[in-house]
């Protein structure tokens, strides 16, 4: 199935995904590099997207940062258009509810 898998040392076929893609070990992944409060630079490894085979941000686990929501174009459009159906629901249930008298006083 694999075009190449069968060639490749057990070691190493242990590293490709389902997808055939050859992920890269750990110990070849860039480090973190983030200043630390001690002044050096942070050893750990960078984030890795697995899919891609390349780093998430070049940040390790400690230091990527919090989710900056959606950062494509379509993403942000997808966002835009799923808030204004909210609202344009929100408003139709409004009109259809019968006002409340005010039977106090
Ligand atoms: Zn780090």
């Amino acid at each position: 199935m694999a075009k190449q898998g069968r060639t490749l040392p057990a070691v190493v076929q242990d590293l490709v995904d389902e997808t055939h893609v050859p992920i890269t070990p750990k110990r070849d992944r860039p480090r973190c590099g983030a200043k630390t409060r001690s002044g050096g630079k942070c050893q750990a490894r960078a984030v890795w997207d697995r899919e891609k085979n390349k780093p998430r941000n070049g940040r390790c686990r400690m230091h990527g940062g919090n989710l900056r929501g959606p950062t494509t174009k379509l993403g942000r459009a997808i966002c835009r258009v799923s808030a204004l159906l909210l609202n344009a629901r929100r408003l139709a249930r409004l009109a259809r509810e019968p006002i409340e008298e005010d039977t106090e006083a």
